[in-house]
């Protein structure tokens, strides 16, 4: 695609865009008395305007009916989680019944697992990322821990190669058929925090599950980001957060994903509670637990309907524009800033490189030569909201909701300008 740096053809790109009229849909932070540039979408999605009535539905309906609100609130609360399955299983390419809102992301990746690892003697190791984003890890050693095994022995971590910054499918697929049938689990990031890599979910669970292996997914990052087709491509079981791309709001809900072929099975192992048992005859109050067919079974409590109602709302937003449409413009606004960041950088005569390969959603991980938190602090004082992680990475996510092209065109000035000051400076 032709592009050019200047603030004309940026304007000319908003002009085209079909989805800038969202921009106005969501609240901006302002630095100096201008809306900043929101690269950290990746991590806290902005609040969307509408998310406010929806809590304020619930607000109200609780005041005027209380303890009644459970069946007689404009959306009753008893199954107000229902109502967020089906664009939910949009987003993720699933059937309805494959998904469910509930609980928060770490607590559902730990219920899954107990379900979806179940060492023996022979088949106990699980493969991930090196480096996996530290709650996994702390999930999965603890989990190893649980069931008496070691981490050290039971946890495979695939390496990048020396000098790479990214994962290789054939080294992933690799050290699947190596471990073979002592492989009980494959549980890795689909799009990787750090780098911003998306990882080949169908060529890799196809292959963990050849070897007879359970495959996961974490979503965190992969979620109304990217194209996911769970129930095709066969994953076992996934689970993501709602407050990153999703844009429900700080620690909000988790969904979770487990394929229908584990739906309704007889003597499943799985950690259970009331809103687990079929809603008919819930209030029966029987000691015996009945599961719905569907991944509703996995509920403990009743729902968080306060927390809901906000990713309710971000669900909506998605249904309306569809996520073909979020990642047309997706992949046209990075492809837009990869072109920004590569004309400063011949401007600035190799200040840094994008360490994020082409199999990638909407982040691009930036590795800085050389100027490091000073220019991070640069870009946070000028509006530029970016994230820095150790030793010399910002990370840039122009989310497509709500980024505009112009935001890139400014964003390339201030960068430069940026580093200009910084070599001035030294
Ligand atoms: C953001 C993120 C988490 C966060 O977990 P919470 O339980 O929601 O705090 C976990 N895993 C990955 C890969 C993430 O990116």
């Amino acid at each position: 695609m032709h592009f050019e740096n200047t603030l004309k053809f940026a304007r000319s790109l908003d002009a085209a865009d079909a989805l800038a009229k969202y921009r106005d849909e969501f609240h901006f932070p302002q630095v100096n008395g201008r809306q900043v540039i929101y690269f950290t979408g990746n991590s806290l999605g902005l609040q969307p305007k509408r998310t406010h009535d929806y809590i304020d539905e619930v607000m109200a309906d609780w005041a005027d009916l209380a303890v009644e609100g459970h069946f007689h609130a404009k959306r009753p609360w008893w199954d107000y989680h229902e109502r967020l399955a089906a664009p939910m299983a949009k987003i993720v390419g699933a059937k309805t019944e494959e998904v469910c809102a509930m609980n928060t992301l770490t607590v559902n990746l730990h219920l899954l697992m107990v379900t979806f690892y179940r060492p023996t003697d022979k088949r106990y190791k699980i493969i991930c990322e090196e480096k996996a984003f530290p709650s996994d890890q702390y999930m999965l050693q603890s989990q190893v821990r649980h069931h008496g095994l070691d981490p050290d022995d039971a946890i495979v971590e695939v390496r990048k190669r020396k000098g790479e910054h990214h994962w290789r499918t054939e080294d992933v697929l690799r050290a699947i058929e190596e471990t073979g049938d002592q492989l009980a689990l494959v549980l890795i990031g689909g799009v990787n925090y750090y780098n911003g890599q998306v990882f080949d979910m169908p060529a890799i669970t196809k292959a963990g599950r050849e070897v007879g292996a359970q495959v996961g997914w974490d979503l965190a990052h992969a979620a109304g980001n990217i194209e996911l087709r769970l129930h095709d491509w066969d994953v076992d079981f996934a689970a993501w957060c709602s407050y990153k791309y999703m844009n429900s709001g700080p620690g909000n809900a988790s969904g979770i994903f487990v394929h229908e072929r584990h739906l309704n099975k007889k003597g499943i192992n799985r950690f259970e509670g009331w809103w687990g048992t079929q809603k008919e005859t819930r209030f029966l109050m029987k000691p015996e637990f009945e599961p719905p067919a569907s991944a509703d079974a996995w509920q403990l409590s009743n729902p968080p309907v306060l927390s809901l109602a906000p990713y309710l709302a971000s669900l909506q937003m998605f249904d309306e524009v569809g996520m073909d449409a979020l990642i047309e413009k997706r992949k046209s606004i990075v492809a837009y800033l990869e072109y920004i960041l590569g004309e400063i950088d011949k401007e600035t005569s190799g200040s840094f490189e994008i360490i994020t390969p082409k199999d990638r959603g909407c982040q691009l991980s930036v590795f800085l030569h050389g100027q490091g938190k000073p220019l991070f602090d640069y870009l946070m004082e000028h509006g530029v909201i970016v994230d820095w992680r150790e030793p010399n990475v910002i990370r840039l996510a122009p989310a497509p909701f709500y980024c505009s092209y112009e935001d890139m065109y400014r964003f390339g000035q201030i960068l430069k300008q940026g580093i200009r000051e910084q070599a001035k400076a030294r």
